[in-house]
């Protein structure tokens, strides 16, 4: 009989370092090994009381993207241990290439004691993040962003940039900023895609590790209720995440793109720091891409682009029939545009987005079968 090797979460080492404080644990799949390390320049890392609660969220989907077991070392808060059915359940649902896997891990302890009374809100200075910030700013002790996670750890000088426009934006709007540093993609890449699979599992790691300061961790929502296609961070999934200590809230599901656009127009935090851009490592936005020019799109409808200083207009409004939405996520997006154009009587944008709609909804494009996408390797954390 031969013994399938499950995967493998090792006990978590924490450790001081300078000003700093690191954690990591080795999660193995199969003979494959992968240190994944998170650190803190300002020693927001503190040992948690289930330390795998931690590590539980990234090493889910590689187990059931294999159809292995899942063993973790450290204990795991019971409240999330009794989520996992329905995680597992939905993920599965979505994902018929994801199995549903047993799990194993010493069942945690439930603390006595009242935890930090505090929420935190993950924040990349993207449409989302600004509009759950100017929310809820009374409430959100600190902002959180994580190095590695949508620009490269290699990327030095973009992560230097990106992370002076955030700490400006954050010192604009009072609030302090956490900047993490991870390499949980160099272990995910191999297994999920970051958009539909592993980005709300990577965040919800992060949200828990932080668990010894935050009892809330907001998490700014892609889509409205309308839209609910399957997305690695989704109102179904994200709370189911939560320990007993730490809730992870999916924020901003009742606003459309277009409305949150409508909310941030004329903010000068918003017009100088915004950032929606995956597509460069040279400036904030390449103003360019399918994501950036619908970005323009919007506040151009409101007729506010011209004030936006990281985006580089005019629009050219012919150029949006160069990006036809690929998939559903896309499709909502640009169906929210066009609703928009047409109520401020924008035919030369409608004209544009009616035809690259109607061609997708005559033929939907199949999803396409995940494929691993391997991160460049990261410099040692
Ligand atoms: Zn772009």
């Amino acid at each position: 009989m031969t013994t399938v090797t499950p995967v493998h979460v090792a006990a978590s080492a924490y450790a001081q370092e300078g000003a700093g404080s690191r954690v990591s644990a080795v999660i193995s799949v199969g003979e494959r090994r992968f240190p994944v390390v998170v650190k803190s320049a300002s020693r927001r890392i503190r040992p948690l009381l289930n330390r795998g609660d931690a590590w539980l969220p990234i090493a889910l989907i590689p187990a059931m993207r294999e159809n292995l077991a899942l063993v973790l070392t450290d204990p795991v808060s019971p409240r999330l241990l009794a989520s996992l059915p329905a995680i597992q359940r939905t993920l599965a649902a979505w994902y018929p290439d994801l199995s549903i896997v047993p799990v194993t891990a010493p069942r945690g302890r439930v603390s006595g004691r009242r935890g930090a009374d505090a929420t935190f809100q993950f924040f990349t200075g993207g449409v989302d993040s600004f509009f759950s910030l100017l929310n809820h700013r009374a409430e959100i002790g600190a902002l959180v962003y994580v190095h590695g996670y949508d620009v490269p750890l290699l990327h030095s000088e973009h992560r230097r940039r990106v992370s002076e426009s955030l700490s400006g934006a954050a010192r604009q709007l009072t609030t302090p900023v956490i900047e993490l540093e991870s390499n949980a993609r160099t272990l995910l890449d191999h297994y999920g895609d970051w958009g539909d699979h592993t980005h709300g599992a990577a965040l919800a790691s992060i949200g828990l590790m932080l668990g010894a300061e935050a009892s809330r961790v907001i998490l700014p929502a892609t889509h409205t209720l309308a839209d609910l296609d399957p997305w690695g961070s989704h109102p179904l999934l994200d709370p189911l995440w939560s320990t007993e200590s730490t809730s992870i809230v999916h924020d901003g599901v009742e606003t459309s793109r277009f409305a949150k656009i409508a909310a941030l127009a004329g903010d000068p935090v918003v017009a100088h720091h915004l950032r929606v851009c995956w597509n460069t490592t040279t400036e904030l936005n390449c103003s360019n891409c399918e994501k950036c020019l619908r970005t323009m799109t919007a506040f151009e409808i409101l007729g506010q682009l011209a004030g936006l200083s990281t985006f580089r207009g005019p629009l050219e409004v012919a150029r949006l029939a160069d990006f036809p939405p690929t998939n559903d996520n896309e499709l909502a997006f640009t169906i929210d545009n066009r609703d928009a154009a047409r109520l401020a009587d924008r035919e030369d944008i409608t004209s544009v987005l009616d035809p690259i709609i109607e061609s997708y909804l005559a033929a939907p494009p199949e999803r396409p079968p995940f494929t691993p996408w391997l991160s460049q390797r990261p410099p040692e954390l």
